[in-house]
């Protein structure tokens, strides 16, 4: 009840000033750049399996980078701490999709939560599993309770003909023998990831495992050790909101993930996951009204970490 008379406060306030909002809508490609920035949304899954929301829950939007925390996931899965050797554990400092940094630390990605580190990370799925966007539809379709769940051909496809930035660090990669497969052939499974397209409820339904020790909340299945998902969320912390990751936790003080798309996930361990969504991005890429609307919740219910 508490949970959510704070949701329709925060809704209400974010609704009447969504106008004064810094920032533009993601425009690096034209299937986003359409998309109406005054939208927002708020929900939150809890490890009882409470649904919570408000907001244009309806809508739908691709999760880009929070796609990242699934692909993590999967390799996780199925690498273990193997797959550190591919990708580093360090907050990166620079934009999620620099280029630089890539090339002075010889084509080994500082996080899995940029770019470089995502699609590396698919690199490695791709090396192991015979269809990898079958299998993260399956296992996106079972985590958000919606076999309908689906990718935007759209988006994934408008991503692909842009995908010079991208293609240019896997490349990169590729040339410091960081790259297994064919460099368009993943990167066309790392923007279908990135495409997969849901509201805001079943997005932080999605995620409910990462609250509850690495245990999804509907069906109390297993998703990863209690250990890697408290290492998930480490990582989560100082890395998932890129270069601006020190302010979230100093604002918000949770784990978080953040994409262009305008979402961002966090997670209060032990107690729940909310997901927030409005389109409009500040310079780093994360949502304005939705870092706004994680910092008032944290502030309202006293969730900060420390
Ligand atoms: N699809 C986007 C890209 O590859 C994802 C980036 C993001 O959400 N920060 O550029």
């Amino acid at each position: 009840m508490q949970i959510q008379k704070v949701i329709d406060e925060i809704t209400h306030d974010v609704q009447s000033k969504l106008a004064n909002f810094d920032g533009e809508v993601a425009s690096y490609i034209p299937a986003l750049a359409s998309v109406r920035p005054d939208q927002f949304a708020m929900a939150v899954h809890t490890v009882e399996g409470e649904t919570f929301y408000g907001g244009d829950c309806e809508k739908l939007f691709t999760i880009q980078s929070v796609s990242k925390v699934l692909t993590l996931t999967l390799a996780l899965q199925r690498y273990g701490n193997e797959l550190w050797q591919r990708v580093g554990k360090e907050p990166s400092g620079t934009a999620f999709n620099s280029l630089t940094q890539l090339e002075f630390e010889q084509g080994k990605p500082r996080n899995p939560f940029i770019n470089a580190g995502a699609i590396v990370t698919c690199d490695a799925l791709y090396s192991r599993l015979s269809a990898p966007t079958h299998h993260m539809l399956e296992t996106v379709r079972w985590l958000s309770g919606n076999q309908r769940i689906n990718i935007n051909q759209l988006v994934s496809r408008s991503e692909y003909q842009h995908r010079h930035r991208n293609a240019a660090m896997a490349h990169l990669m590729a040339s410091f023998n960081n790259f297994e497969n064919e460099v368009d052939e993943v990167l066309k499974v790392y923007f279908g990831f990135c495409a997969i397209e849901m509201n805001c409820v079943e997005l932080a339904k999605t995620f409910s495992y990462l609250a509850n020790k690495g245990v999804d909340v509907a069906s109390q299945q297993r998703i990863l050790s209690t250990k890697q998902n408290s290492q998930l969320n480490s990582l989560l912390f100082t890395s998932g909101l890129y270069d601006a990751a020190g302010d979230f936790a100093y604002r918000v003080g949770m784990p978080g993930k953040s994409g262009v798309g305008g979402a961002i996930v966090a997670i209060v361990p032990g107690q729940f996951t909310v997901a927030v969504w409005s389109p409009k991005l500040n310079s780093y890429g994360n949502s304005s009204a939705g870092l706004y609307a994680l910092e008032q919740f944290a502030n309202k219910l006293s969730l900060h970490l420390f």
